[in-house]
């Protein structure tokens, strides 16, 4: 017998990612299966980033100085708190590999990101998910009541991916007073560029007067730029020290940094995008409502079609018009399709097809 896998890697799911879809009738496809901007990088980042190449030769400056000091203006929070990783996947494994081990518990709610029971599987530590609560959002009572001795983190999903909705500020500030100071309470918000509800959760401030929760932002969404994968975590500076130590030294790539400090300096395109998302994004939500489904509220790239036993097939549906979507088939209750917002063309698509789906 080879060498033996750790049993917490051997048991771990499968993250799928998000196919391409097969050519449609009019001989194109459109991929609404990953969340991904269907914009290109903003203005003058690929020139950044090309001229970043020429020093491919050397490694990244590995304490990210630079972007570093670009993300503390912008934001505001001092440097030392803030840490980066290669995505903000990644700086959340490093937070948990920091902080947990064999015997401790991590409290999520289920259905929720596809990668969070991955990477408190990879620690040793062991998952507990939490059913959302009416209206596909998280159930913070149930989340709170789920949190033992054990525990050592709360993963909170805002908007929830794959579902939508956001959590309120006033009672995530309420969950964060309930829960003991020992715990961490994450406070994932890849897509917080573009929530629009004046009531969902800001974070960032409760951060500030909070030394366990920790902020997760990326710049794979709102900012499109999935394929350099660059994430940070907003935290405590103990914690952002830690998450720092448990990262890959040189993580974040030479092109990445420099494309990351020119993406912060393009805002005003930023902000133009995330409005024409956010635009497409309530058509979507209109259409299909109008077509009589009931689409929870929506406030990242994303619509949630909650088509239960129907998944699979409305999955098949869309994929032989030419848009891939993502569906999450296990045959409990909260199977569904999260389909990504896309380029106009590809959401005029979603909406044809949707009219036609047999109910
Ligand atoms: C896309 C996504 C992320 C970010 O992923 P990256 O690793 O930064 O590309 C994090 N959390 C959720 C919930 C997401 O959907």
């Amino acid at each position: 017998m080879g060498p033996m896998v750790r049993a917490a890697v051997a048991g771990l799911p499968v993250y799928r990612p998000g196919r391409p879809a097969p050519l449609g009738p009019g001989g194109v496809s459109y991929k609404l299966s990953s969340n991904e901007n269907p914009f290109p990088p903003l203005p003058g980042v690929i020139e950044a980033a090309e001229i970043a190449c020429a020093q491919l030769n050397r490694y990244p400056d590995m304490g990210n100085v630079a972007m570093t000091e670009a993300l503390s203006a912008k934001l505001a929070v001092a440097e030392d708190r803030l840490a980066f990783g290669t995505g903000s996947v990644a700086v959340l494994y490093h937070l948990l590999q920091a902080f947990c081990e064999r015997g401790d518990e991590v409290v999520y709610a289920w259905r929720s990101f596809e990668a969070y029971p991955i990477a408190v599987q990879l620690t040793g530590a062991t998952p507990v998910p939490v059913p959302l609560g009416p209206g596909w959002t998280h159930d913070l009572d149930a989340l709170r009541a789920a949190v033992t001795p054990a525990t050592k983190a709360v993963l909170l999903c805002t908007p929830n991916n794959p579902t939508g909705p956001a959590l309120r500020h006033d009672d995530v500030l309420a969950f964060v007073a309930a829960v003991p100071d020992r715990v961490l309470v994450v406070i994932d918000e890849a897509y917080a560029e573009f929530v629009t509800d004046p009531a969902a959760v800001r974070p960032m401030e409760i951060t500030a007067g909070h030394d366990n929760v920790v902020l997760l932002r990326t710049f794979s969404k709102a900012y499109g730029l999935a394929g350099l994968r660059v994430g940070f975590c907003v935290a405590a500076a103990p914690i952002a020290r830690a998450v720092r130590a448990a990262a890959l030294p040189f993580g974040v790539s030479v092109p990445a940094q420099a494309a990351v400090i020119a993406s912060l300096a393009a805002e005003e395109a930023l902000f133009e995008r995330v409005g024409q998302i956010v635009a497409e994004r309530e058509r979507m939500v209109a259409g299909l409502s109008s077509a009589g489904f009931d689409i929870p509220a929506a406030e990242g790239n994303f619509v949630w079609l909650a088509a239960g036993p129907r998944t699979q097939s409305y999955a098949d549906t869309f994929a032989a018009a030419g848009v891939m979507v993502r569906p999450y088939v296990s045959g409990d209750r909260w199977d569904g399709l999260r389909i990504t917002v896309g380029e106009p063309e590809a959401n005029d698509l979603v909406l044809l097809t949707a009219a036609d789906l047999e109910r």
